[in-house]
């Protein structure tokens, strides 16, 4: 019985669907258990509160996500475990905000993903201004390094996102990969193992086989999620992870109560 710990929905404003629709989903797929996990509002870029609509939601929203997170779980009790969940934007130097953000809410678990390098998105096509790919990865690393660090999160998203855009000049396991996957490991951080990938035409999850690989060596438990931006994208590709789980030497996924991660076995 799998759970999809990565979901959005209509409130972040590129996803479309209800939280129940969700959850339905999830129902229907044959989940033991979902996690619910919109985008968290932005707070890094000045002080508007809702900086980039299309984006994620404002942050007078984020009260309402959080009221009507528990109502869906309490009305879908008995049938199916929902689990009350964020995707944080991780912003180097941010930390004290993301750790103190995070402990005033009672939410299951907190995605921790690094979307931005400062105010540049990783998903722009092209690299900020007098930047190279190399010095770029490298800042995604040590970015990477500092959100696992930083206390603030349960679950790192989507370990090598900035792909997405052709922005990894070196897709090998490189020395600061294999330090960063170290720090995650000794951080006692999650990671995730996001489908999304395969669906956006990359030919490969979130993060690749080799990297998934490192991680499964080094100890990082693992969490599965499609980050759905639709209820039919919940649990997308989920049988051709648990082989891929398999294959790299995961026997088990990890779960989240409370902020409180327990295993259980994959198959
Ligand atoms: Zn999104
Ligand atoms: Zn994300």
């Amino acid at each position: 019985m799998l759970a999809d710990y990565h979901t959005h929905h209509y409130r972040c404003g590129h996803a479309g669907g209800q939280l129940e629709d969700y959850v339905e989903a999830a129902i229907r797929a044959g989940l033991s258990e979902i996690g619910l996990s919109d985008h968290s509002p932005i707070y890094h870029l000045g002080d508007d509160p809702h900086p980039l609509p299309g984006t994620a939601m404002s942050q007078q929203e984020f009260p309402h996500y959080l009221r009507e997170m528990g109502d869906v779980r309490d009305r879908f009790a008995g049938r199916i475990a929902v689990r009350l969940g964020v995707e944080s934007d991780y912003v180097l130097g941010w930390d004290e905000h993301y750790r103190e953000l995070w402990r005033r809410y009672s939410l299951d678990y907190v995605i921790g993903s690094v979307h931005w390098l400062g105010t540049w998105s990783i998903f722009s096509p092209e690299l900020p201004p007098g930047r190279t790919p190399e010095d770029i990865y490298e800042e995604y690393l040590l970015t990477t390094q500092a959100a696992a660090r930083s206390g603030a999160y349960d679950i790192l998203g989507h370990l090598d996102c900035l792909k997405t855009r052709g922005h990894i000049p070196d897709l090998s396991i490189t020395p600061l990969l294999e330090e960063t996957v170290r720090v995650i490991a000794s951080a006692g951080v999650a990671i995730e193992l996001n489908t999304s990938g395969w669906r956006k035409g990359l030919g490969e999850p979130y993060p690749r086989e080799e990297l998934l690989a490192v991680c499964c060596h080094y100890g990082v438990p693992v969490t599965l999620g499609s980050d759905a931006h639709s209820p039919d994208h919940v649990a997308a590709g989920f049988p051709e992870a648990v082989e891929l789980l398999e294959r790299v030497g995961y026997t088990s996924l990890s779960r989240f109560e409370g902020r409180q991660r327990f295993e259980v076995p994959l198959r």
